[in-house]
């Protein structure tokens, strides 16, 4: 067996015991989970934990995010392949990597310039076009590119950022985990005729989102 067939095989649990036993069933989703070779987003050092049931460190402090928990934000953005997806928090890449299989085009902010260069690195090297990353503040959004039908927080907000509801697009959803430092309510808002509908839907743990519109870069978590 190949190196690859075996994480393919790995891949294949994950997506069965980790994901779809526990509840994320868009089949849209598991495909395209199944087809990211996630071992190719974490250090090479850890490249055996890559299908593991957590997150794991990529270096500046940060995570590349549970599989779990990517699979079920992604379903909460219910693409169907034309959509424009914002993510912010680009880290491994990882996420961006299954947002591209799903979406139209996805654009993706990162505030480590050396995460974002790495992780555009390697979403070019597995073949993606349909992407745009760069360095800077998420919180902002990305206003040249606004509305989104979709946008993904992929670190923790003390509250929604203001721009982020603004460049939402009619019908748009977005996904983000809300609360303190240490503990998050994953927080879904629908724009509907201008209203801004907020469902919670469970909650989680992220590093957290750090700028104008989110923590404050020095202060004490
Ligand atoms: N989605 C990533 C995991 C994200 S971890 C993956 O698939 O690997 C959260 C990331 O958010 C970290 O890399 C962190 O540097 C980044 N981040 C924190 N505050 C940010 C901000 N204001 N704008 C953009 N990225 C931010």
């Amino acid at each position: 067996m190949t190196e690859e067939d075996r994480y393919l095989k790995l891949r294949r649990k994950m997506i069965r015991q980790q994901i779809a036993d526990r509840g994320v069933r868009d089949p849209r989703v598991l495909e395209a989970m199944l087809r990211v070779p996630r071992h190719l987003f974490v250090p090479e050092e850890i490249r055996y934990r890559a299908y593991d049931d957590c997150p794991l460190p990529i270096g500046e402090g940060q995570t590349i995010s549970q599989p779990y928990m990517v699979a079920w934000m992604t379903e909460l953005l219910e693409l169907r392949g034309t959509e424009r997806v914002l993510e912010i928090g680009t880290g491994s890449g990882y996420q961006a990597a299954v947002l591209c299989e799903l979406a139209g085009e996805v654009y993706s902010i990162e505030l480590h310039p050396r995460l974002a260069r790495e992780a555009e690195g390697r979403l070019r090297a597995l073949g993606y076009a349909n992407f745009s990353i760069r360095a800077g503040d998420g919180t902002l959004g990305w206003p040249e590119k606004a509305p989104f039908d979709g946008i993904m927080v992929t670190a923790g907000s003390p509250s929604v950022p203001q721009p982020l509801l603004e460049q939402l697009a009619e019908g748009g959803r977005l996904v983000i985990p809300v609360g303190s430092t240490g503990m998050q309510m994953l927080t879904l808002v629908r724009r509907k005729e201008n209203r801004f509908l907020t469902t919670e839907e469970g909650s989680c743990i992220f590093v957290p989102l750090v700028g104008k519109h989110g923590w404050k870069r020095d202060a004490r978590y």
